[in-house]
């Protein structure tokens, strides 16, 4: 059988390493793996070769026309394709998964197809959260759940790993990791934002005593969320899970916790305060502010004055920031979390804060990009 492979939107990796210097999209590297085992011949990356069966695979909803466009000239060239990922799912309804006998292949398949010298997967999927704006706990359920240990992604070229779990501190098989982590002597870069509201000194200790990175090893950083001015959860009153436990680790006027039937608690977080609380507590663990970056969700449900407000917090703290603008969840640019228009400071806000353009322009307000954003958004009322 010949098959094809593409991974239409797997984004340019900087570590430089890898033959095709390219982020490894794991769903492909299992299918790789799959079809390797079955003896099949395989086009990666796909380039108009005529196959039996065609892959696609989207991380992000922004390709859905591109592939849309390609489609009918795949048609001609591939007797069956199969169309699939984050990007592709159209959400809360149409959510697909690799069938079993493929999710289950082994880690080292995508290795060998990205010619990659690093480990990269999972250890555990889900999230009890359910931010709204979120696919992962609509995709993977709203509990944490094993997937993997650390033993099982480790690259035999490298010693280093990278996490790509998007909620490890509430995971109850963190320590473990951690443990493994440090006895194996692997370097780790956790690869998504992790929920500061979990942060125990325990936490903070277990972090100290391993090496972290970015993904390209070239400095040691630790990645976190401060999405919204207030973070809400419903979580299980269940002291062996760390999402409940943390709670006693944040003064009780830095939260509201409400008692709801089933044995659960509302709480929420009022997190420009919780969040130099923990940066305090992080320090205390010799992990120093510098090495930790805020990933800062813009244009869901915060206001111009909030966006403000959050980064200026962080520079006082001396974080790194990386504003991150909402699109929703089917791809669709220029509205907020309420389906609204985005208010106009939002693109320029990004480039503000990304661009580093507030090292000259200290106030937001005078920052060209916004005048003229603001210009434009004039002209369009008056007319
Ligand atoms: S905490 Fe992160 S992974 Fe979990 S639902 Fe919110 S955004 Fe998604």
């Amino acid at each position: 059988m010949r098959v094809g492979i593409l991974d239409i939107d797997t984004k340019k990796e900087k570590m430089g390493h890898g033959k095709f210097d390219r982020f490894p999209n794991l769903a492909c590297g299992k299918i790789y793996g799959y079809h390797k085992m079955q003896g099949d011949e395989i086009f990666y990356p796909y380039n108009g070769e005529r196959v039996d069966r065609l892959y696609v695979s989207t991380i992000f909803s922004w390709s859905r026309q591109a592939i849309k466009r390609m489609l009918p000239l795949w048609e001609q060239l591939a007797d069956e394709i199969i169309i699939g990922g984050s990007g592709w799912d159209e959400y809360p309804n149409n959510v697909h998964s690799l069938p079993k006998e493929i999710e289950s292949m082994d880690p080292r398949w995508t290795y060998d197809l990205y010619g990659i010298d690093y480990g990269i997967g999972y250890t555990v999927r889900g999230c009890h959260v359910g931010c709204g704006f979120c696919m992962v706990w609509r995709k993977e359920g709203l509990k944490e759940h094993r997937v993997s240990h650390i033993e099982r992604l480790i690259n035999p070229k490298s010693n280093h790993i990278v996490l790509l779990n998007n909620n490890s501190f509430a995971d109850i098989g963190f320590f473990e990791d951690v443990e493994e982590i440090r006895q194996r002597k692997l370097t780790v870069n956790w690869n998504q934002a992790n929920d500061i509201t979990i942060l125990t000194p325990r936490h903070a200790e277990a972090i100290s005593s391993v090496d972290f990175y970015n993904f390209a090893k070239t400095e040691r950083t630790l990645h976190f969320a401060f999405d919204q001015m207030f973070k809400h959860k419903v979580i299980e009153k269940d002291e062996n899970y760390p999402t409940y436990s943390s709670l006693k680790h944040i003064p009780a006027d830095m939260m509201r916790i409400e008692e709801l039937k089933d044995n659960k608690v509302k709480v929420s977080f009022d997190m420009m305060r919780v969040v130099p609380e923990k940066l305090r507590l992080l320090s205390e663990f010799g992990i120093r502010k510098r090495k930790v970056t805020f990933y800062m969700l813009i244009g869901y449900d915060t206001t111009l004055e909030e966006d403000l407000e959050r980064f200026w917090l962080l520079q006082q703290y001396d974080a790194n920031v990386y504003a991150m603008m909402f699109r929703d969840l089917n791809g669709k640019v220029g509205v907020d979390g309420r389906g609204n228009k985005q208010s106009p400071h939002v693109q320029p806000f990004r480039d503000w804060v990304n661009g580093k353009a507030f090292r000259n322009v200290r106030n937001f307000f005078d920052f060209d990009r916004y005048q003229s954003a603001l210009g434009k958004q004039r002209q369009l009322t008056l007319f």
